[in-house]
């Protein structure tokens, strides 16, 4: 969506997206046009203020741009959990923030703007109602699975985010009782079975020679590798779990995914589409599809943008 140049009177958003690889910093236009993007490795292991240090740079850096005299509002997403009462964040995956006061932090960057505050999957079904693979539905789970799950809920055409800001953060709903541990400190979720990570020391502990990554062993799988078949029919089967749990819960029609894991395409959709067959049994949930989402890797800034520009004193839609 970069290059398309957008009414110059119209106010922009700074947006922030911050995870426990990358904190990504854009200015948004209203119709989800980029003007302005960059992204940073997130100082992991470094201490909690040697994080806020890089954001701060990043998003100071943006604002002195070519585009920062126009931002009239800041836009906030993180990796979860969140609490967007108190506006902090606790990844699970950056153990230097906990209850991290991120948008005191975010105040001070940009005096006297008013801001939004989401859990990145809450950011990403923004997005994805806004301009991607939710568009034409009312009730939608978003789901990306990368080296964690994440994933937002849109019911009644409106993105849901609950009491604390983490609703549909379905990477850690349980699939298996009995399941491997997991990084939040409970058992068998769908992210300590699915994520690309867990996928990959799945296939390792069984003997997997090769690269640890879900892209050589997508290759493999590809190529009839059975081991690497069943990694991904592993991971495909515990997705197909959690999507027909939660359309049983919420009464969803399309699962929308996103992330690297899936980039390998119909090695994990086939076996996906297979397996929520088998487990979408209710009259109300046979007819679910699951889609690739259509956006790139600016989703969730344009979701936090697009979460910004409602929470002006004039909402912009
Ligand atoms: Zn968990």
């Amino acid at each position: 969506m970069t290059g398309t140049t957008s009414a110059s009177s119209s106010p922009l958003a700074l947006a922030i997206d911050f995870g426990g690889t990358k904190i990504a910093v854009g200015v948004v236009a209203p119709d989800g046009t980029v003007v302005d993007a960059t992204e940073v490795r997130t100082p992991a292991g470094q201490g909690a203020e040697a994080i806020a240090a890089t954001l701060t740079k990043a998003a100071g850096d943006v604002l002195a741009g070519p585009h920062g005299a126009r931002v009239a509002v800041v836009g906030v997403c993180s990796a979860g959990p969140v609490d967007v009462r108190t506006g902090t964040a606790s990844p699970l995956n950056v153990s230097d923030w906990r209850e991290f006061p991120l948008m005191e932090r975010v105040a001070a960057i940009a005096p006297g703007l008013p801001s939004a505050f989401a859990l990145d999957g809450v950011a990403l079904a923004a997005a994805e109602l806004a301009y991607g693979g939710a568009k034409d539905h009312r009730d939608a789970l978003v789901i990306t699975v990368s080296t964690g799950i994440g994933g937002g809920l849109i019911l009644d055409g409106q993105v849901r985010a609950g009491q604390s800001g983490n609703a549909g953060h379905i990477g850690h709903l349980v699939v298996d009782v009995d399941g491997p541990e997991c990084a939040c400190g409970g058992r068998g979720c769908v992210e300590a079975i699915a994520s690309g990570t867990s996928i990959a020391r799945w296939a390792v502990d069984n003997g997997w020679q090769g690269e640890p990554a879900t892209a050589a062993l997508a290759e493999a799988a590809r190529a009839g590798d059975e081991l690497a078949l069943a990694a991904f029919d592993r991971a495909a089967r515990a997705l197909a779990a959690a999507i027909a749990g939660t359309a049983a819960l919420a009464d969803i029609e399309v699962a929308v995914l996103s992330g690297g894991v899936t980039q390998v395409g119909e090695v994990l959709f086939e076996p996906l589409r297979r397996h929520l067959a088998e487990h979408a049994g209710l009259s109300y949930i046979r007819g679910i599809t699951v889609v690739p989402s259509p956006l790139g890797r600016s989703a969730c800034l344009l979701g936090a943008a697009r979460l910004a520009f409602a929470a002006l004193p004039d909402p912009i839609a």
